[in-house]
């Protein structure tokens, strides 16, 4: 894949990286150690603190231009109405108008974590399992862990008494688990301020696919949420009294899902599929390699449900084909027990994982006629609505674009091995924005593994992965500088 770069001599720079190692874990040791959850109100001024924590670590690492972007006060719903958003924090390093300037983006903000959740250890005191060489504690993956691996890579070039292949710009917010509160306006607002000249943006919060093989990440689903409102009686009734003698909006509403998908997963609206993007034999060589088996989906879903039977159709479509998940129904009767209530009015969900080439405007249009069109074959009295809750668009690269061979050849220097090109599920909405706002390449470049456990318990970031991510990431720098 990386024929296009000649090797570069870092082995410098992975020496010196090895010899930080125990400094580079108490690094990350004392960032964990902040508990800054953003979604607890409580815990703010900790999230302020990692703020205050970063812009240390930069400044006694040379970097110059450091701002905290204040984003003002955090919209409702609040409890206390004069909630300050946890700051940006902007940094650079070098500003040598003939190199090329990467940004790097990463968050400082952690997911909720307790013992009593079921933690083997204290989540925000790192424990260090020397045997079997891994870190625990809430952030050390997402995304505290790579976050110090950019500051790792400059202090490592800064005792080697290297030259940055690369003007760096670091961007780290305080509120991506909280939905990135006031993000896409820094960014909008900053694309031809602080970020004027960035040629690229590099985000390190994702993960492998698996645990074995790294990987590069090219592409994102989006998801288009939708809701179905059925309105019947003024409240909700008894069914010995009005049961038979009155149209029920639960009967109503359970007919229209029930077309919108089939047991195989397969989307009943039609024209979805006319939208998505023919598969070439490029993108379809991709898949030949990737690490994946049913094995590993059967026991992430923790049964034996798959819906495909081989690599290659489940990762297609987890990755390439739309989906379309019901996930609730709001004002149905859904406690235990057997109650006999005829509810008033229902509310259900679903939502449509999105793809190359699907238009959002379009797929909204093809939803609301096919469920406007089953409703009319009722013939109900029911009052009904179709809506849209809210939007998000897929993201994809071109994984054989300047960046994601760059990355390649880091990797490959670091890891031995071609890393695995893959795509996600999911979204990660900063990605659109910094392309739409910068108008410039993305490239996701993961330091983890698929069972570090995220937003779970015993979150985890193995030794390996945190020193060999903070070479590949020096690495992709000096391979995307000679691009
Ligand atoms: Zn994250």
């Amino acid at each position: 894949m990386s024929e296009k770069y000649e090797k570069l001599p870092l082995e410098p720079f992975f020496k010196t990286i090895d010899e930080l190692q125990p400094k580079f874990i108490e690094r990350l040791q004392k960032a964990i150690a902040i508990p800054s959850v953003s979604s607890d109100e409580s815990l703010r001024p900790k999230v302020v603190e990692m703020a205050h924590f970063l812009v240390g670590e930069l400044e006694s690492l040379g970097f110059t231009d450091i701002q905290l972007k204040d984003l003002g006060t955090q919209p409702p719903p609040v409890q206390d109405a004069n909630l300050q958003l946890p700051p940006i924090v902007l940094g650079r390093y070098g500003q040598d108008p003939k190199k090329k300037t990467v940004l790097v983006y990463g968050h400082y903000d952690v997911q909720p974590a307790l013992k009593d959740d079921g933690w083997s250890t204290e989540p925000f005191d790192m424990h260090y399992d020397k045997a079997n060489g891994i870190l625990y504690g809430r952030g050390s993956t997402d995304d505290k862990g790579p976050v110090m691996g950019w500051l790792n890579v400059i202090e490592a070039h800064r005792k080697l008494g290297w030259e940055l292949p690369v003007n760096l710009v670091v961007c780290f917010e305080g509120m991506e688990e909280s939905g990135s509160l006031g993000l896409d306006e820094l960014v909008a607002k900053e694309a031809k301020q602080y970020f004027k000249n960035v040629d690229q943006v590099t985000i390190s919060d994702n993960y492998w696919l698996g645990t074995t093989k790294p990987v590069l990440t090219y592409g994102l689903r989006g998801c288009n949420y939708y809701q179905i409102i059925v309105k019947g009686p003024g409240a909700d009734l008894h069914s010995g009294i009005f049961g038979g003698i009155i149209a029920e909006p639960m009967t109503d509403l359970v007919k229209i899902m029930s077309t919108l998908v089939d047991g195989k997963g397969k989307i009943q609206i039609p024209g979805v599929y006319d939208m998505v993007a023919p598969l070439t034999e490029k993108e379809d060589k991709l898949y030949d390699n990737i690490d994946f088996s049913v094995d590993e989906l059967n026991a992430a879903a923790g049964s034996d449900t798959a819906l495909h039977q081989n690599k290659r159709d489940i990762l297609k479509h987890r990755w390439r084909y739309p989906s379309l998940s019901l996930h609730g129904i709001e004002g149905a009767f859904s406690g235990a027990g057997a109650k006999t209530v005829i509810p008033s009015k229902v509310v259900g969900k679903f939502s449509i994982r999105t793809v190359p080439n699907i238009d959002l405007a379009k797929l909204d249009q093809l939803v609301f006629k096919h469920i406007n069109e089953e409703f009319a074959k009722l013939n109900s009295p029911n009052e009904f609505k179709v809506e849209l809750i809210h939007d998000g668009n897929y993201w994809v690269s071109d994984p054989f674009n300047e960046s994601f061979q760059a990355a390649a050849k880091a990797t490959e220097d670091v890891w031995n091995i071609v890393p695995d090109f893959t795509r996600e599920g999911g979204s990660i909405p900063i990605t659109l924005t910094f392309e739409k706002e910068l108008g410039v390449d993305v490239l996701l470049l993961p330091m983890g593994r698929g069972d570090d456990g995220a937003h779970s318990i015993n979150e985890k970031l193995d030794v390996s992965n945190y020193i060999n991510g903070c070479k590949t990431l020096g690495g992709f720098l000096h391979y995307y500088g000679k691009s």
